[in-house]
Formats: structure tokens, sequence, C-alpha cells
């Protein structure tokens, strides 16, 4: 991404591994660089498993690097502990996929969009119907939906109440996890309509974690793609389409139906298991599932390359000296 965005967050050589039985070791991820900018969304996108919620773990100080650091305008936040951490976690804030299950279903929905406020003692409690009013129209809620529960709410407005909540702190990053996987079509396109403005107004940043590559496409405006814990390929949303050139990111572009698909060319998938992350292969972690594997494949694990202004690619077919 260009330089003339404000740069707000850098993840330097995060790995992060996990002791597994047997004196065996899970790495979750491996080796991320990745930055985040103000009023730029950053999706990150791969199957289940990928590591794309462990990374966002640990921008959000829920977990500690195994190794490298993510800093925060220019400061490691990777060891903050105690009082430091708790004031930095209203910089970056979180909206989780199932809001149900995020809210205490005995709180009304002014006591849940207001909690952090008071927690960090922005406002008094006589000031806490305000605030509520005033973060629900917001989210185009009405407000007097501040005396309401959750579950006199439909999905779509919990999760409005969700981004609310996550707003209230005026956060410089929202971290989107799956935020829209559990709504209707219509429903999730209102949602990313209402991120997409709060974005603009507000230059937030958000990390958007989703398994569907079609979405982030469209409202990411840098996308990492993950696989097995690495980062195979960084492109601009707008290019996924026709720019990507990764044989993982085209398998699961691949899976998409598009009208303007090109139906002269055959359509690429993604076919076999991904193996177990304490069981990675020497050399490229996409080895067994990629048509285009050659020898090299197996004894050498390919290193993000610089293709083109925002582009990176970890794939030996545009290794040095190859023709991209
Ligand atoms: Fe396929 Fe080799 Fe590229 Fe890995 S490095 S994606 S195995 S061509």
């Amino acid at each position: 991404m260009s330089e003339n965005h404000e740069r707000i967050l850098e993840a330097k050589h995060v790995t992060k591994k996990y002791s597994a039985p047997g004196g065996r070791t899970l790495t979750a991820n491996s080796d991320i660089n990745l930055c985040m900018y103000r009023g730029r969304t950053l999706g990150v996108v791969g199957e289940s498993g990928c590591g794309k919620s462990t990374f966002m773990r640990m921008v959000l100080s829920l977990e500690e690097p195994t190794e490298g650091e993510i800093l925060y305008r220019g400061k490691n936040i990777t060891k903050l502990k105690g009082e430091k951490l708790r004031q930095h976690r209203q910089n970056i804030q979180m909206v989780f996929q199932d809001p149900s299950e995020a809210f205490n279903p005995k709180m009304k929905i002014m006591d849940i969009v207001c909690e952090p406020l008071l927690n960090f003692k922005r406002i008094k409690q006589s000031e806490k119907e305000q605030a509520a009013r005033r973060l629900l129209e917001m989210v185009e809620l009405p407000g007097d939906f501040a005396y309401r529960y959750p579950h006199n709410m439909s999905g779509g407005q919990r999760q409005r109440v969700g981004i609310a909540r996550a707003l209230a702190l005026e956060p410089e990053i929202i971290i989107c996890d799956e935020a829209t996987s559990a709504l209707d079509v219509s429903v999730q396109k209102t949602i990313i309509e209402l991120l997409v403005r709060l974005q603009r107004e507000k230059n937030i940043a958000y990390g958007f974690i989703c398994h569907d590559i079609a979405l982030v496409q469209s409202l990411a405006h840098q996308v990492a793609v993950m696989y097995l814990g690495n980062i195979v390929e960084i492109l601009p949303g707008e290019r996924i389409g026709a720019g990507s050139l990764h044989p993982y990111t085209r398998g699961l572009m691949g899976a998409i139906f598009d009208l303007k698909m090109d139906f002269s060319k055959p359509i690429e998938s993604i076919e076999g298991e991904v193996p177990s992350p304490l069981d990675m292969p020497e050399g490229c972690p996409f080895q067994n599932r990629c048509r285009q594997c050659m020898e090299i494949c197996r004894k050498e694990k390919p290193l993000l390359r610089t293709v083109s202004e925002d582009h990176q690619v970890a794939c030996h077919l545009y290794g040095e000296g190859r023709q991209i």
C-alpha cells in the first residue's frame, strides 16, 4: 500500500507457535509482515484454520507473538502489561461474528454500548442515555433502542449495536472477525455499507477477517491471503479478480461464480486437503494441492517477492528471473 497513507500498525516478522502433545509444535503464524493504514481496510482471507484469527488476536493484544513484534504508532505493543495494556486497548476494538454471544442478555442496549465509556471514565452514569442515543444514531438505529434487550432485536440490529460499542471509545483500528458471516446476504450488504460510511467519516482502519474472498475483494484496500499460517499473496482488493498470481488465490477466486467470467478458460479450483499445521511440509506449504508444483517447491519455501507496487507473492513460479 502506498506510503501516502498514514501507517498506524506494523507487524514485523510475527510468528506464533503452540506446544502440542508429543513434544510437537504447531505453527499458527509464520513470519508475518503486514501494515495497517489510517482510513484503509486490510482484509485477511483464507480457509478456516489458516491462522488469520490468530494473527488478529495478536493485533488485539489478546495473545503474544512467539517471535517478532507488533508496533502501534511506532511503539512495540507486544509486551504491554497491566494498566499500560488496559489503556492501549482503547485504540484497537473488535466487532464479533455473533454479537448475541458477545453481549450479556440481561443488559440493556444502553448499558452494552456505554460499558467501555464508563470503564474508561469517559462519561458519568448521568450521561449514559445521551451517549447511548448518540452511538445508536451513528449506526442508524433509533435512539429508543437504548432501552431494549439484545433478544428484542434482529441479527442485523444486534450487529449494529456491536459496531456502536466498538466505536464508543473512538478507536483508530477496528478488527471485524467474520463480522457479517452470520447474517443474510441483504443484511450483510447494509452492514458493509455502514462500515464503509463510518470509515470514510472517521478515518478508521479496519482489519477484516473473512473466508469469503468475494466480499473482501469489494471492501478491502489491501488483501493478505493466508495459507497454513503463511501469507502467500498481498495485493489490492480490486485487483484480486484479474491480477492475482498465486495458485491458491486463483483457486479461491475460481470457486466464485461471476457473470463476467471468461468461460473459454478452465475454472481453477483447489483439490485435496490442507495438511496439518503439525506436519508442515518442507518447501512450499501449498505443494500437495498445487497443480503447478515443481521440484524446487518440495525443497525450498518460496519467500514473498514484490512483483509490482502494492503486490507481493510467495511462489516459485514468480521467483527471481522468472517471467510474470
Ligand atoms: Fe505451487 Fe510451487 Fe508456487 Fe507453491 S511455490 S504455489 S507449489 S508453484
